[in-house]
């Protein structure tokens, strides 16, 4: 069963009438150029201006005539989130609040604000994006649940946060880019504009992010997991588990009576992985209730015949009542799964320090709305 809370919350703003050229494929910006009564070739150089050049401002799309670039300001826009607020970690990380305007033009959405996150490292930066406003599925270790869903993002809406990140480093980007669709919401149920914002991404004439770079996590949507099977080009898939058994998963993510372990990795054994391409399985171990022998012998059992990855998550103590576990406990799950042959890591979150647990920070940034307006 899964908990769907909507707000009734919608903007006072009028739409914006201009059309916002982010998130457009490239087919779509050709036939917005010929609607303009331009050449339709003009829609392949203003895709290669926002996403191979990354220029946001059409003012500054200099492989476009003057003309143009006059005719595409007053009649369209780039419709960049706007950064509300930036959490700087002492690890380098930064977590920014986004506000999101109404997206393509006519539509009149809903007041949302999301969670990007920057984490640098030495020889690349990973970018952690949101799909939705809030999230219908009710994991009990995440924040994000106790927003509910707001609203879907659209494709713009989620590009634009790679950009704005981008765009906020750009002085100190490594060559490589990852992005992670793990920040709030459930990215398979939002399967269009999701794929339309991935496809972008991972355009060699786009963002140019190869598939390996770009990770969708999922609850375990199974209907969404069949479809992403089906298309030519595809992020890589991670499945949140978190838990051994039925009876468990039941308990922190209620997502599992309807979709329960047997039919989602069933969906799993199903989804022809392509060469070199495996499933990544997050694991959030919490202290006392999912990280014990037992269940690291279940999960070995669970994930046999799938080509899989497993992350261990240990918890990071925070405002729900969930506990750390042991380092012993933590090494000793990795050990036994390693030793039957399950590649597994461990990873801490980052940026524990500005409210890295999923979700946290959107909690924050709601209750603090509640009280007073944001403040850019
Ligand atoms: S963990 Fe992800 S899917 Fe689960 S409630 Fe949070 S945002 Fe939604």
């Amino acid at each position: 069963m899964i908990f769907i809370k909507m707000s009734s919350e919608t903007t006072a703003q009028a739409p914006d009438s201009k059309s916002d050229l982010l998130g457009k494929s490239v087919a779509e910006l050709r036939a917005l150029m010929e609607s303009l009564g331009e050449p339709a070739y003009r829609g392949g150089q203003l895709y290669h201006a926002l996403y191979i050049e990354r220029r946001c401002d059409v003012s500054d799309m200099s492989n476009l005539p003057a003309s143009l670039r006059e005719k595409l300001a007053s009649q369209t826009r780039v419709a960049l989130p706007r950064i509300v607020r930036r959490h700087v970690s002492t690890d380098g990380s930064v977590r920014y609040v986004l506000s999101l305007s109404s997206g393509d033009s006519g539509r009149a959405a809903k007041d949302a604000t999301v969670e990007t996150v920057f984490m640098p490292s030495e020889n690349r930066q990973t970018i952690c994006i949101s799909t939705q406003a809030g999230c219908a599925v009710d994991c009990r270790f995440c924040l994000t649940a106790t927003l509910g869903l707001i609203r879907n993002l659209s494709a713009s809406e989620i590009i634009g946060q790679v950009l704005v990140a981008l765009e906020d480093n750009r002085a100190a980007l490594k060559p490589q880019t990852n992005v992670v669709l793990m920040g709030q919401g459930e990215p398979l149920l939002n399967y269009d504009a999701v794929m339309a914002a991935v496809r972008i991404f991972l355009d060699p004439h786009g963002l140019k992010l190869a598939p390996r770079h770009v990770t969708l996590s999922t609850s375990g949507i199974v209907p969404g997991i069949e479809r992403l099977a089906t298309e030519k080009l595809r992020p890589k898939l991670a499945i949140s588990l978190n838990a051994s058994s039925d009876e468990q998963r039941n308990q922190v993510m209620p997502i599992n009576r309807k979709y329960p372990l047997e039919i989602l990795l069933d969906a799993c054994r199903k989804y022809l992985l392509r060469s070199r391409e495996h499933i990544t399985f997050e694991y959030v171990m919490l202290g006392g209730f999912n990280d014990s022998p037992e269940d690291a012998r279940r999960v070995v059992r669970l994930l046999s015949g799938i080509r899989s990855k497993v992350n261990l998550i240990p918890w990071n103590p925070g405002e729900l009542p969930w506990h750390r576990p042991e380092a012993e406990w933590v090494e000793a799950f990795q050990r036994i799964l390693i030793a039957k042959g399950v590649p597994t890591f461990v990873r801490d979150s980052r940026g524990r320090d500005v409210m890295a647990a999923c979700g946290q920070l959107a909690l924050l940034e709601s209750a603090s709305r509640q009280a007073s307006p944001l403040q850019p």
